[in-house]
């Protein structure tokens, strides 16, 4: 049995890369011939930021979404995933998947020809491909500049806002959903306020409290909702905090086990209407189990183990944490789709089927 009226995954990358041969390549040539998982965890991240080309995975995402019943996914990309192909897959299954907008070809540019970063071309690129109306919202994450790290240079809260105001600019322009991505994979290494796309906001859920005054009338979801791997909650009670205290802040929920479910359905200020499900698929990062203890299961990159090759079943795994919840099957609708296609209108079979008929 499905587990909801219209599910919709928010959160999945249809795209994947084929890094294996051309990581290979690149360990032999390296120093030592032996490289530790971690050496190549820390090439591949390179590699997907400046190198490797993304193929069509949607065949895999369709098997998966017929086994498990998901009607739609919310197409988003990272590292050197590109826009064209997620339009493409859109168009080549017709009802099946929505895009988001996400700045490639600039960043590429920037990199390539050593010229300086700016937030307000970086927004130029999304008005662009928003005004195409081939996208319904922003992500993953927002723009930042790639070359940070190597210039030496560090961003602060202070900059890092007054760059993302670009982008919740355009999103208010458009009418658009932004993603204020949260977490770690703890496979590839991230700086906090340096390196190769610093994005300090991925460690600072707090600054939302901020963005939500400033854009009260622009959707803002946290990615993952604080926890895109590991076990700790530290970044999950910060996500609840703000969502709490506003009205335009919500959570996305894909990798979090049954328990943390608790605190915001029970939260009269978030609620199932403040909670989308959105997985992560296709981004390549396991479950971990630790029998008996809490949480027994997680999702997680281990650094000494070279990186995942099969396709996780974030699905199953994920709908298995959802699924332990008594709560009324309306709530449970809202949180694996109808909040979704309230935030990104995106087209239902039929009108009511969700209770927010009177919004
Ligand atoms: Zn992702």
């Amino acid at each position: 049995m499905k587990m909801g009226r219209f599910v919709i995954d928010s959160h999945v990358h249809a795209q994947r890369f084929a890094a294996g041969r051309t990581m290979q390549e690149k360990l032999k040539s390296g120093d030592s011939a032996a490289a530790p998982g971690s050496e190549e965890y820390k090439r591949l991240h390179e590699q997907l930021t400046y190198e490797l080309q993304p193929y069509d995975n949607s065949a895999r995402l369709l098997y998966d979404m017929e086994c498990y019943g998901v009607d739609m996914c919310i197409l988003t990309s990272a590292f050197n995933m590109t826009n064209e192909l997620n339009v493409q897959i859109v168009k080549n299954n017709p009802g099946r998947f929505v895009a988001l907008a996400y700045g490639d070809k600039y960043r590429q540019e920037v990199q390539r020809t050593g010229k300086s970063w700016s937030a307000a071309e970086a927004a130029k690129e999304l008005d662009d491909l928003l005004a195409t109306g081939n996208f319904v919202g922003i992500g993953e994450g927002f723009p930042q500049d790639p070359n940070l790290g190597s210039k030496h240079r560090r961003i602060d809260i202070h900059e890092r806002l007054d760059e993302i105001a670009h982008f919740m600019a355009v999103a208010r322009k458009y009418k658009v959903p932004v993603r204020y991505h949260v977490g770690l994979t703890m496979g590839y290494t991230t700086g906090y306020c340096r390196g190769s796309g610093a994005n300090p906001e991925t460690y600072n859920p707090m600054w939302v409290h901020d963005l939500a005054i400033e854009w009260p009338d622009v959707p803002i979801i946290f990615e993952h909702g604080g926890v895109q791997a590991w076990w700790w909650e530290k970044w999950y009670e910060e996500c609840l905090n703000v969502a709490a205290a506003t009205d335009n802040v919500y959570l996305e929920t894909g990798t979090w086990w049954t328990e943390l479910y608790d605190k915001p359905l029970r939260d009269p200020n978030i609620g199932a209407k403040k909670l989308l499900w959105g997985t992560d698929w296709g981004s390549s990062i396991p479950i971990e189990w630790q029998p008996g203890q809490h949480p027994e299961t997680y999702v997680c990159q281990r650094r000494k183990t070279p990186p995942v090759r099969h396709q996780v079943d974030m699905f199953g795994w994920s709908l298995k944490q959802l699924g332990r919840l008594n709560i009324p099957q309306d709530d449970l609708n809202l949180i694996l789709g109808g909040n979704a296609a309230r935030l990104y209108r995106i087209k239902l079979p039929h009108t009511r089927i969700f209770p927010f008929v009177d919004e």
